[in-house]
């Protein structure tokens, strides 16, 4: 428990203007996007590392739970205080330190915003192509923490590919860097990434050093419409087979597109039971060859309708249904569970078939939507949360979920971390060893498990 005395210790690493303790002020760091909410003992907001470091030693000291908050934007009750302690929210480590347009890297602090990074990258033509459809929220760190992915992860990889190496303060309070400024770096274990994924677990991230890339010259921005989910999940593996790698490949099935139909007013092909959102990006010249093979595939699986936008503004309304999909789900569905399952992406159809049937056998009403061309589907449960029966069949539909997820030789979070919401199903994943070698890891690094207490093992 928090005493007025290390209140008084806090006080004098961050100054009384950074400290939070009135109940006011606390709740709102009591959650997070996963919905449950559990009290801190008080929040601080640290001006840099060496307060960072600072404050990790006082939590080690008088063994009080440290959790580490970004955005608080994330899906698992990862940055919820589960144990109560302190949050340490790095809103104020907020800067981009530098754009180096000759090495194609950038320092960030880890509060920036993604969208906000990306705008300034993009301004000198460069590109940093991790896109998590809260960028414009999300942080950095955050996004580093968590192993965040996004639509254009199907071409680019995610948030890990990109990140060469970071500051950290350790969860006894040293400040180390991890990998470094060079593209190759073969120098012992690759500490890089044992951090980026740790959800907060095993330091705090204070500074990253990120990898760019050039700005595509072009893009071309699709849509196509099917009778059913499965006709649409086929076309995505038939222009993977196609050997075009699109930036984007979203699928929204049936279920989601009447939430998006009802809240955004949007018209939809008659007959329509899911739609893919394709993107390419790459040079202007092959864009029409690789957009023409796309349109065979969407007519080989039977699409009703295909379009394609001529400009800016037409593939702004082409990416209105996908955009909308979330907050139109959580609109009509607000009790929703939702859950971020990964599979090979030429399983996407056997899933679907899994998912219906899984619907019928529990009586759920389940929407499903995503990076299709990745593999991930973000699954919702339709539920009550006030009816404990339909709970108790929603726990045993997402059993039934993950054990098909595994089965098909996929993941049971594919990009939104395995926080609190999702430990309990970490054994359905891996084995006691591997279980055993992570927390081994982290009883090295953390001693007395102080960092972000109660996630991904309880
Ligand atoms: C509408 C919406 C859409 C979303 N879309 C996507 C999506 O497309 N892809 C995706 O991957 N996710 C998505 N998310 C989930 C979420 O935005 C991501 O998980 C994101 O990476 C969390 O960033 P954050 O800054 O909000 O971190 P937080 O939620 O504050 O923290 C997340 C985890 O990281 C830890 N952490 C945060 N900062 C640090 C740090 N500096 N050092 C150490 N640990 C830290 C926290 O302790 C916690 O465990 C979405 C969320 C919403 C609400």
């Amino acid at each position: 428990m928090i005493t007025h005395a290390i209140l008084k210790e806090l006080e004098g690493v961050v100054g009384i203007d950074n400290l939070l303790t009135s109940r006011a002020n606390l709740v709102c760091y009591s959650y997070d996007a996963a919905g449950q909410s559990f009290m801190p003992d008080a929040v601080v907001l640290p001006a840099n590392t060496g307060e960072v470091s600072e404050i990790v030693r006082l939590a080690n000291k008088y063994r009080l739970p440290l959790i580490p908050r970004g955005a608080g934007s994330g899906f698992a009750g990862g940055s919820v205080p589960v144990k109560s302690g302190i949050v340490i929210h790095l809103s104020r480590l907020n800067k981009i330190l530098e754009i180096d347009n000759e090495n194609l890297i950038a320092v960030v602090e880890p509060c920036v915003v993604t969208g906000v990074f990306q705008d300034e990258v993009e301004k000198l033509g460069l590109f940093y192509p991790p896109d998590p459809a809260s960028l414009k929220f999300s942080t950095m760190g955050g996004n580093a923490s968590t192993g965040a992915g996004g639509p254009r992860a199907v071409k680019y990889g995610v948030t890990r590919d990109y990140i060469l190496g970071l500051e950290v303060v350790t969860p006894t309070g040293e400040i180390i860097n991890t990998g470094g400024k060079t593209v190759k770096r073969a120098t012992g274990y690759d500490m890089t990434r044992l951090m980026v994924g740790s959800e907060g677990t095993l330091g705090i991230i204070t500074k990253l050093i990120i990898r760019l890339i050039p700005l595509p010259e072009g893009k071309k921005t699709m849509t196509a419409f099917f009778r059913s989910a499965e006709d649409a999940a086929r076309t995505v593996s038939d222009i993977i087979k196609s050997r075009i790698v699109p930036t984007t490949l979203e699928l929204l099935d049936k279920n989601t597109l009447a939430c998006v139909k009802e809240n955004l007013g949007m018209d939809l092909p008659e007959e329509t039971s899911a739609m893919l959102l394709i993107e390419i990006d790459g040079d202007p010249l092959i864009l029409d060859r690789q957009a023409g093979k796309i349109r065979d595939a969407c007519r080989k699986n039977g699409s009703i309708e295909f379009n394609v936008a001529g400009n800016k503004e037409e593939a702004d309304t082409l990416w209105k249904a996908r955009r909308g999909a979330s907050p139109s789900m959580l609109k009509f569905w607000p009790g929703k569970i939702s859950e971020d399952i990964v599979v090979p992406r030429n399983k996407i159809p056997g899933m679907i078939r899994r998912l219906d049937t899984i619907s019928d056998k529990h009586n759920l009403t389940i929407a499903s939507f995503g990076h299709a061309g990745d593999g991930n589907l973000h699954v919702n449960i339709r539920v009550d949360k006030k009816n404990a029966q339909e709970m108790k069949r929603a726990e045993e539909a997402i059993k039934d979920i993950f054990r098909a997820t595994v089965e098909l030789e996929g993941a049971i979070s594919g990009e939104h971390g395995i926080g609190m919401s999702k430990a309990p199903y970490l054994k359905m994943q891996l084995s006691e060893t591997e279980i055993g070698m992570m927390k081994a890891i982290k009883k090295a690094l953390d001693p007395n498990n102080i960092m972000n207490p109660g996630k991904i093992f309880d």
